[in-house]
């Protein structure tokens, strides 16, 4: 038991190292490494400690898991991240309840059923079977197989808030009491299995990957009361871990967008109608071709690239690092502007510009970018459109006020790709777009810059 718990202090602290590395793009490859061994040695730990163990099925069951899980981390596309993770989150729920659920059944009704113990595994099955359903849910939003669309009808709150009133009564009453009966544990199973449905339709698909980080922290929350339950450091420490990081990214991302987690939860942002007048404003532009822009960059000394989440769907990151390399080969300097929720998760531009190795010091974010904009000649967005929108500065009755944004107008020029003037997310239209210095260039990202790449060549 001493050599299994020195193992459990030290997978921690590899888990703890291996999350430190993950801040940075340049070091989050080895952190994913140092955490996997952490968990390695955490298994290794737990299966050699327990003597008399059906050693055969283990392994199957790792063969199987390893399979299907490789299989699909190695065919995901990356626009698909944030529902593999909803997956992912949801499993480990799943699993943490049934490991729960299984202590529950084997100690019910004997002497070793004690209030601790009983109060844990509610806390386990609860959080766990909510984050297996919510997760679901998530999944099939983003994937398509439900509506995007933030499901909402009369009562919902109300019933969402009396499911949840009865699942804490019934939890506490349990606890307190004993459970003698076990038709309230499959209760609470089931309550808990509903709320994480009813919690989840009402929110729009966009805002899906807040959800889902939030979802990651109840399944470490749920996986930490599972360790309580089995009294494993291992389990409590690193449930804790994820509990924590994933409240501290779900914190991180409504801060980038300027909104509480109540307004993302409860908000049905993203329904349709939301814009004041029901459709979107017109403006007037002036639009281009490649072969101008190409001339306006040819003048220009500094450039500011602004990926947003055209750019991840044109899968066009190899396409902007071969127009940045061009441009600095032509004595140009090129940073590249990165707001903390371009895209649609977090981290989403970092990581698709350095699957293209894009030089991590050219990435500056928001605070850094900023006053870069000033003695800046071209500022070139790809694909981005609510992280450049000026009104979040100015317009109180903006969906998006408040939220901080690229200061791209302060550019001497602002060239803008996008394939039409749809807006993005938050479905606004964009008043950059019509501004004095401002040109659209129309096209897919990939196209364009591939174009655009040709034309400066031929300067
Ligand atoms: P937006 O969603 O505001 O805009 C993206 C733009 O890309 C669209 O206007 C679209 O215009 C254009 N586009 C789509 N496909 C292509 C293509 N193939 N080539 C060129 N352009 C294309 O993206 P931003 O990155 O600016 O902002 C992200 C938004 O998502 C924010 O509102 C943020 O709050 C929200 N969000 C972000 C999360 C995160 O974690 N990052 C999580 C949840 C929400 P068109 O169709 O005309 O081409």
């Amino acid at each position: 038991m001493e050599y299994t718990n020195l193992a459990y202090v030290l997978a921690s602290i590899l888990f703890i190292l291996g999350i430190k590395k993950l801040s940075s793009p340049k070091t989050a490859r080895a952190g994913n490494a140092i955490s996997s061994i952490g968990m390695l040695i955490a298994i290794i730990a737990t299966m050699t400690s327990f003597e008399l163990l059906d050693f055969k099925l283990i392994a199957l069951g790792m063969i199987i898991g390893t399979i299907i899980g490789a299989a699909f981390a190695i065919r995901v596309e990356m626009t698909q991240m944030p529902q593999m993770v909803a997956i992912f989150n949801g499993f480990g729920g799943g699993a943490s309840a049934l490991v729960a659920a299984a202590e529950f059944f084997t100690k019910f009704g004997t002497s070793e059923q004690t209030m601790f113990l009983t109060g844990t595994i509610i806390l386990s099955v609860f959080v766990g079977t909510l984050t297996l359903t919510g997760s679901f849910i998530a999944f099939g939003k983003l994937q398509g197989f439900i509506s995007g669309q933030p499901i909402v009808f009369p009562g919902q709150q109300i019933l969402n808030a009396i499911l949840a009133l009865t699942l804490l009564s019934l939890g506490t009453f349990v606890t307190i009491s004993g459970m003698q009966e076990i038709n309230m544990f499959y209760a609470i199973i089931i309550i808990a299995a509903v709320l994480g449905i009813t919690l989840t339709i009402p929110i729009g698909g966009a805002d899906m990957p807040v959800v889902i980080s939030l979802l990651n922290s109840y399944s470490g929350i749920a996986a930490a009361s599972t360790g309580f339950v089995l009294m494993n450091n291992a389990l409590i420490i690193s449930g804790a871990l994820v509990g924590a990081s994933g409240l501290i990214l779900t914190n991180i991302m409504c801060k980038g967008m300027n909104r509480s987690l109540a307004n993302v939860i409860f908000g049905a942002v993203g329904l349709q109608n939301d814009t004041s007048d029901g459709e979107v404003k017109q403006i007037s532009y002036k639009s281009s071709t490649t072969d101008e822009a190409a001339m306006i960059m040819d003048a220009a000394d500094k450039v500011i690239i602004v990926p947003g989440y055209g750019l991840a769907v044109a899968q066009a990151q190899h396409a902007v690092r071969e127009v940045a390399e061009q441009l600095e080969a032509m004595g140009k300097k090129v940073l590249y502007a990165i707001h903390p929720v371009a895209g649609r998760m977090p981290g989403h531009m970092n990581v698709l510009l350095a699957e293209a190795n894009v030089p991590y010091e050219q990435l500056k974010d928001l605070d850094e970018i900023n006053p870069e904009f000033e003695d800046c000649d071209v500022a070139i967005v790809l694909g981005a459109n609510d992280v450049v929108n000026p009104a979040a500065r100015h317009d109180t009755s903006s969906p998006i006020y408040g939220m901080p944004i690229l200061d791209v107008d302060k550019s001497r020029t602002v060239i803008i790709n996008k394939r039409t003037m749809n807006p993005g997310f938050a479905g606004i239209q964009n008043e950059l777009f019509g501004f004095e210095n401002s040109i659209m260039v129309f096209g897919d990202a990939k196209e364009m810059l591939t174009t655009l790449h040709k034309d400066l060549k031929e300067l």
